[in-house]
């Protein structure tokens, strides 16, 4: 049977990811009465929709909800169905696909790892939850009252600062590297643990935020809020300069419909959320452009000088996550050192480095050091007007280089991983291995902020876009820094930002031709 779409709302929200999601929960919060629909490309995974699927006991069941987020070629290998096998080897995360083409172009370094996720929740529910505050120049400075935005995101994503405090060696593996880094850092900027987005529930167990955290049951109650799954926007219909709603297909039928909005957001990730403008002929100079991965290094080392803890019943080969013996600490970027190193106890790398040897938990310690990228207006994602991509979108092709900049910052990274290595025991494997473009899954910058409409920027301080009256956008690419730090916690911020200028729009009917446009309707 066929769905029913509304034909008007106040706000219509494409994308239910994390920054999707911080939309919904603050005009819930702040816009009563006011009708928001929501868009997903994708399935519905969960009940509730859009929680992390490490909170999904069984096994079997993980598998399968990782492989629906998986797109038109899934290849996480459940009971009933085989992996799909990548020729070209690319670092791959389960509940996520890689561009299957276009990703890199010859002569140049691509994002050959570049990944999304497809799926009610988005990334956010096969993230590793890590949510550091960004520093020096990773902040944004032209808005000002980011420190309380990012408060604000603290809580929708339910960020703990502390968690696993008491994780075996967690405070040796942090005074080691305190004792290597912290000299001259101001006390933000120090070695610490990282703050994660998870939370313990009464009967003990742990629960990681997805979306679904970041929704609430204020969201799921609201009875003006509906969330429309396997729902791909086509485009932002715009008249007269302004965003008056969007065109979704219904995959259940096959259907497209038209649903009339006074406001528009575009949370779509950083590929498709320029992808949907483009799409809608909303093309400003900038769109596409200063897109930035974060270049990622992982090594290993075993804890020396340690007493054995009484846990070590646990085997950790094979975790690839965040567990409770693990806990995690975090080496803050500075200006001095272009990079953010997130230092897990146990195997929390996407490779396995631990051997035939059954180490004590805790004992092995995993490093990733990400570094911030030189910006460049020239990296981008460009789309084709003729070529289509699996979903019929405009087909995208990446064009990206590291410069000189990169490379010495790369060279410095890999420094200071050996030294934090250094400092906390032996090395397992020879030397840092440097991951492929686009594994670290942060990708930003395809629809920056700006503080002025210059022709490098695609939106303003409040999230909407430069030219185009009610049309928002959310995601790491509305982040302009060269950020290092994981930034869904920015992101979601920016998200509370825009989120609430439509709020108070809506509240004080400020925007006049907005309203009366919709009225005409
Ligand atoms: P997404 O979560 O990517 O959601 C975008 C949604 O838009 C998707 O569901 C997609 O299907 C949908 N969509 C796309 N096109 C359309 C369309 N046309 N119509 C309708 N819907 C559409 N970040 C951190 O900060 N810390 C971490 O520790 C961390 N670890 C990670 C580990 C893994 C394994 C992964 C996969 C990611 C990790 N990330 C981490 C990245 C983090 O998940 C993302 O930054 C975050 O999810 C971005 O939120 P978003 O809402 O902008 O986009």
């Amino acid at each position: 049977m066929s769905r029913t779409f509304p034909t008007h709302v106040d706000v219509a929200i494409v994308g239910s990811g994390p920054t999707g999601a911080a939309y919904a929960r603050i005009l819930t919060e702040q816009a009563r009465g006011a009708t928001i629909a929501l868009f997903e490309a994708g399935p519905v995974l969960t009940d509730p929709p859009g929680m992390h699927v490490k909170n999904i006991a069984d096994l079997d069941e993980r598998l399968v909800a990782q492989r629906r987020s998986e797109g038109v070629r899934p290849h996480t290998a459940t009971k009933e169905e085989a992996a799909y096998s990548d020729p070209s080897k690319r670092v791959v995360r389960p509940g996520t696909s890689l561009l299957p083409e276009g990703f890199q172009e010859p002569g140049e370094d691509g994002i050959p790892a570049i990944a999304m996720s497809t799926n009610v929740g988005g990334m956010g529910a096969h993230w590793t939850c890590a949510c550091p505050r960004p520093g020096d120049a990773e902040r944004i400075d032209f808005v000002p009252d980011l420190d309380e935005l990012i408060g604000e995101g603290e809580r929708l994503l339910g960020v703990d600062r502390h968690p696993f405090d008491d994780a075996p060696y967690a405070d040796v593996v942090r005074e080691r590297l305190a004792a290597e880094f912290d000299r001259g850092r101001p006390e933000e900027r120090r070695v610490q643990p990282m703050p994660l987005a998870v939370h313990r529930r009464d009967d003990g167990a742990l629960v990681w935020s997805g979306a679904d955290i970041v929704f609430g049951d204020v969201t799921r109650s609201n009875p003006n809020f509906a969330l429309f799954a396997s729902a791909p926007v086509r485009r932002v219909l715009v008249e007269d300069g302004r965003a008056v709603g969007v065109v979704v297909r219904d995959l259940t039928d096959g259907a497209e419909h038209e649903v009339r909005a006074r406001y528009v957001v575009v949370a779509a990730d950083a590929l498709r959320t320029p992808q949907v403008l483009f799409a809608s002929g909303i093309r400003p100079k900038a769109l596409g452009r200063y897109l930035n991965d974060q270049p990622q290094m992982v090594f290993a080392v075993r804890l020396t000088d340690v007493a054995h803890t009484a846990e070590e019943q646990h085997d950790p080969r094979g975790d690839t996550a965040i567990t409770e013996q693990s806990g995690v600490q975090w080496v803050p970027y500075t200006d001095a050192d272009p990079f953010h190193g997130q230092v897990m106890q146990l195997d929390a790398s996407p490779i396995p480095l631990v051997g035939d040897d059954v180490p004590a938990p805790g004992s092995i310690v995993g490093l990733g050091w990400f570094c911030g990228k030189d910006l460049q207006e020239s990296d981008r994602v460009e789309f084709s007007d003729t070529e289509t991509d699996d979903y019929g979108m405009p087909k995208p092709r990446i064009r990206y280089r590291l410069t000189e900049r990169d490379h010495e910052t790369i060279a410095r990274a890999r420094e200071s991983i050996l030294r934090a290595a250094r400092s906390l025991g032996e090395f397992i494997g020879d030397e840092p291995l440097m991951l492929s473009g686009g594994a670290s899954l942060h990708y930003q910058g395809t629809t920056r902020m700006g503080p002025a409409d210059d022709g490098t920027s695609v939106c303003g301080p409040t999230s909407e876009v430069w030219g185009v009256a009610g049309l928002y956008v959310a995601g790491n690419n509305v982040i302009p820094t060269p950020i290092a730090c994981n930034p869904t916690l920015t992101s979601v911020a920016l998200a509370v930002g825009g989120a609430r200028d439509i709020a108070r729009r809506l509240a004080t009917g400020s925007d006049t031709a907005l309203v009366a446009a919709s009225e005409r309707e």
